[in-house]
């Protein structure tokens, strides 16, 4: 039977834009098979922050930060934390990758019109030795125009590729089941879904209207991750968390829906790591919520004080932004599935992001006129205000007593008691006076605003949280908010996925989230951020150059 297409890719998010438009520049015919609608085309990363980590990149050299390939790898490994022989491609991956954001990246990405946001943000910072978590510098960089500004360069050549015939569209179809041949994927076949003219981002019809059956050469698994099927995520919950949490939210559409994934292991493929996630643990109820439970994730600088269910403050060196998996461990080790942070209005005026192309309008719009006002605006951003004022999760009181009963009444739990509250925040304050302390988040403050782009515009002038010229004081309740799949399907440098006999399965590939972002999870346990749409665009890029070579 003739073939539709030289290659097929599931999924029209990052990694199979990317994967699509080298098959398609290649000089191949590609079909894109999406279970969504033409408007959701992009997946995840339309609604991403469109951070990146880039390695010694002229805007972290105009800062002033000295970074190498040698650190960053350094701090890659100390994150990734590799311990299993299931390790090996990964690790191998994690290596090319590290390269690849020192090296050609950020030029690869410029020439197709891509910019960066000229200051760099500093996130997971760490807080053990040299070779532990975390970023020894500033390596966020955030694309100017966010999700949309790193989605749109792959549209646009996409959509140059459809013109001239090389790349197809399928939206409204859903993959049920990979073709096979004496063990070779040789198509794709499923059901189309009912039209429907539903917002991006919201969930659609699953009403089944029609079938399908595409044939290529090589078929390329694009379809993300888990995190919007909160059953996968409990399911696959490592034990070393302890028990899953047993409210959640999510970070991530419905179609995140890991469905694919058990699809493409019925065919025989080797997912691994599937015990690696990436959750995070500052995540609020989105109060104008787009998909089912969306919560948004706060990117927190480093004041805001942290305090378990208990009321306990959290132990160094878990402060904001030092260590998401420490503080998930940490956190589920409570016996509760939420934590607070308290902090005071010069804190979340200068320090607290929200996470998502939506809810930073003036990096999204592309106007600097609006992102200017992050730095001389006297209230917080826009949309954190909106947070503050409509957001379940938030308090805001002009004094501590009224805030921890509000914060007990909000739990239900009535776990905390002022006078020891009282007792942390009081201990801290006394520590703020000396630039040199004891307070080792208090140390860490100082330790940020010797970096400019923290001192302008994401850490506050170290002040007492008690002091009422910097008040009111603000309370937010922190939920877990599903995202990130670290685990995937195994994959060789070529993204050719292996079988559970240890052999390659002719025709089949893997890129984005679905394949552990590289090799079946280049990240190991922990992420260093901004590494998510980074993986996309580095494994979809290998998939799609190395299917389109093999296709003749
Ligand atoms: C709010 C938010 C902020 C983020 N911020 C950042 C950031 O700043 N930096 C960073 O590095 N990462 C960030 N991320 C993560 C990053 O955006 C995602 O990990 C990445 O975009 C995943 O891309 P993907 O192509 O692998 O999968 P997806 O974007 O999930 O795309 C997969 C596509 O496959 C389709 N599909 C699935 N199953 C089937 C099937 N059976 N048949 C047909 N189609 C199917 C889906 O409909 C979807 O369109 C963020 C994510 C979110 C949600």
């Amino acid at each position: 039977m003739a073939d539709d297409a030289d290659v097929i890719v599931v999924g029209g998010g990052l990694a199979g834009l990317v994967a699509a438009t080298e098959i398609a520049d290649a000089g191949k015919r590609v079909i894109v098979v999406d279970q969504e609608g033409e408007q959701s085309l992009g997946g995840q990363a339309f609604w991403s922050f469109g951070g990146l980590f880039l390695v010694d990149s002229p805007e972290q050299r105009r800062l002033g930060v000295r970074d190498s390939h040698d650190l960053a790898l350094q701090d890659w490994m100390g994150t990734a934390g590799f311990d299993r022989d299931d390790d090996h491609w990964p690790k191998r991956w994690a290596e090319a990758y590290v390269a690849f954001a020192a090296g050609e990246k950020r030029d690869w990405l410029r020439a197709m019109g891509h910019r960066i946001f000229p200051v760099v943000g500093w996130a997971e910072r760490g807080g053990y030795d040299a070779m532990g978590h975390g970023n020894s510098v500033p390596r966020f960089h955030v694309t100017w125009g966010t999700g949309p500004g790193i989605v749109e360069p792959f549209e646009r050549r996409a959509r140059e590729a459809e013109r001239k015939g090389r790349l197809t569209f399928r939206f409204r179809h859903r993959v049920d089941t990979l073709v096979m041949t004496n063990g070779a994927v040789e198509g794709v076949s499923g059901s189309v879904l009912e039209p429907d003219p539903i917002e991006r981002g919201k969930s659609s019809s699953r009403k089944v209207v029609g079938d399908f059956i595409l044939r290529a050469q090589a078929v390329i698994v694009a379809s993300g991750g888990i995190g919007g099927n909160h059953d996968l995520v409990r399911q696959n919950w490592p034990k070393r968390l302890g028990e899953p949490p047993k409210h959640m939210i999510s970070g991530v559409p419905e179609h995140v829906d890991g469905r694919m994934i058990g699809i493409t292991e019925a065919a025989g493929g080797r997912l691994i790591n599937r015990d690696r996630m990436w959750h995070y643990v500052e995540g609020i109820r989105n109060w104008n919520p787009i998909w089912p439970q969306h919560g948004i994730r706060i990117l927190p600088g480093p004041s805001s004080m942290w305090f378990d269910a208990t009321g306990k403050r959290l132990p160094a060196p878990l402060f904001p932004g030092s260590d998401t998996l420490g503080q998930l461990h940490y956190i589920m080790s409570t016996g509760y599935d939420y934590s607070w942070f308290i902090l005071t209005q010069s804190i979340i005026k200068k320090e607290f992001a929200l996470s998502g192309s939506e809810q930073n309008p003036d990096l999204t719009g592309k106007s600097w006129r609006m992102t200017i006002k992050r730095a001389t605006n006297k209230g917080a951003p826009a949309p954190v205000e909106a947070f503050k004022q409509n957001g379940a999760d938030f308090i805001v009181r002009d004094n501590l007593q009224e805030l921890v009963s509000a914060m007990n009444a909000l739990s239900g739990d009535n776990l905390l008691k002022l006078d020891h509250i009282t007792a942390q925040i009081e201990a801290r304050d006394r520590e703020i006076t000396n630039p040199y302390v004891k307070d080792a988040q208090v140390m860490n403050i100082h330790n940020a605003r010797r970096y400019i782009g923290d001192k302008l515009i994401r850490t506050a002038k170290p002040h007492r949280i008690l002091d009422p010229d910097h008040g009111p004081l603000i309370a937010v309740k922190l939920n877990i908010l599903t995202r990130k799949t670290l685990g995937g399907f195994e994959t060789d440098l070529d993204s050719r996925v292996f079988g559970t006999n240890g052999q390659i399965i002719q025709g089949l590939y893997a890129a984005g989230e679905a394949a552990g972002f590289g090799g079946g999870g280049v990240h190991g346990y922990r992420s260093l951020e901004g590494t998510f749409l980074g993986g996309c665009l580095f494994s979809g890029r290998n998939a799609g150059r190395a299917a389109a070579k093999a296709a003749g």
